[in-house]
């Protein structure tokens, strides 16, 4: 199994593409146990969302607020700029839905 700092990582690309609209081709996981699968597909939901914020049916930078941007243009941003925060989250995440399903 991945450590969670590696598993963020990894997760950081596949997070900003699903908040983007991008399709994610062949992503898969090579986890243990699907209960943990089901972890990581929950941290990738909530986590995309707040990536990013529509208003007036344009799309906004969710961490920063700055934009509106393309889609492309929301991908390199939210890459270049957010990265590591974004990693955060995603370590975040995992880390409470862990310990939610453990209880
Ligand atoms: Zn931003």
């Amino acid at each position: 199994m991945y450590s969670k700092d590696i598993l963020s990582e990894k997760l950081v690309d596949v997070v900003i593409r699903l908040a983007v609209g991008f399709r994610v081709r062949n992503f898969r996981l090579k986890a243990s146990s699907s209960g943990f699968e089901e972890v990581v597909y929950r941290t990738l939901e909530y986590s995309s969302k707040r990536l990013v914020r529509i208003s007036g049916g344009q799309t906004y930078c969710g961490l920063c607020g700055r934009g509106p941007y393309t889609r492309k243009g929301m991908y390199l941003h939210l890459l270049r700029v957010h990265k590591y925060e974004i990693k955060n989250i995603v370590r975040e995440e995992l880390e409470d839905l862990e310990s939610a399903g453990r209880t």
